[in-house]
């Protein structure tokens, strides 16, 4: 198995304040609401997971995935939905919960997705915000972190699966980006 030379960006502890601060926040923002958090596998799992018990007011927790056509690190925006969420979208708060946005294509689909299913109404957390090769104009609600450069593991977040267990954020220093 090859290992990859790691640098550290995001420390441990930078992204427990981070969340932290993230979830007093919605937390505001949707007291009185009908919150949903809806996480998208497999790169927000951690994220999610750590989002949600920051969060104080009673909200709901579900999962979609969804999958771009094509190989390579930047997506295609050929996007299809691989899992649907379980819950009932109708009227209610969906906060799509991701990890980052690059082009913007696949958060782009899913707030799409999310309106034509009628949901109250549909807003976006990511914990990272790659402002630089956005394809289309679409600004995240709340971010976590900006970081333009890059390949990014660690945190949920996977290079071929692996790393997503890792407790920081790290770029590999020798897979394209
Ligand atoms: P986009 O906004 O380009 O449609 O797609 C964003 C998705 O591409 C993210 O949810 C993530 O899965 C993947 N992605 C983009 N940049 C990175 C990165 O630096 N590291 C990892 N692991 N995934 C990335």
């Amino acid at each position: 198995m090859q290992h990859h030379t790691m640098l550290e960006v995001i420390s441990r502890r930078a992204i427990e304040e981070r969340v932290a601060a993230l979830g007093r926040q919605i937390s505001q923002d949707y007291t009185g609401g009908d919150l949903v958090l809806m996480a998208v596998l497999g790169g927000a799992f951690v994220f999610a997971a750590d989002l949600c018990r920051s969060i104080t007011i009673d909200c709901c927790i579900d999962f979609v995935r969804v999958a771009s056509y094509g190989a390579g690190t930047a997506s295609t925006g050929s996007i299809r939905l691989v899992q649907a969420p379980a819950l009932e979208v109708s009227g209610r708060d969906i906060l799509v919960v991701e990890d980052i946005v690059d082009t913007g294509l696949t958060l782009q689909w899913l707030l799409q997705y999310f309106h034509q299913q009628k949901a109250g109404s549909v807003r976006l957390c990511t914990l990272v915000d790659k402002k630089e090769r956005r394809q289309v104009p679409l600004e995240a609600d709340y971010v976590g972190f900006t970081l333009n450069h890059g390949f990014l593991v660690g945190y949920s977040l996977d290079f071929a699966e692996r790393y997503r267990n890792l407790p920081a954020i790290y770029t590999l220093q020798d897979a394209a980006s």
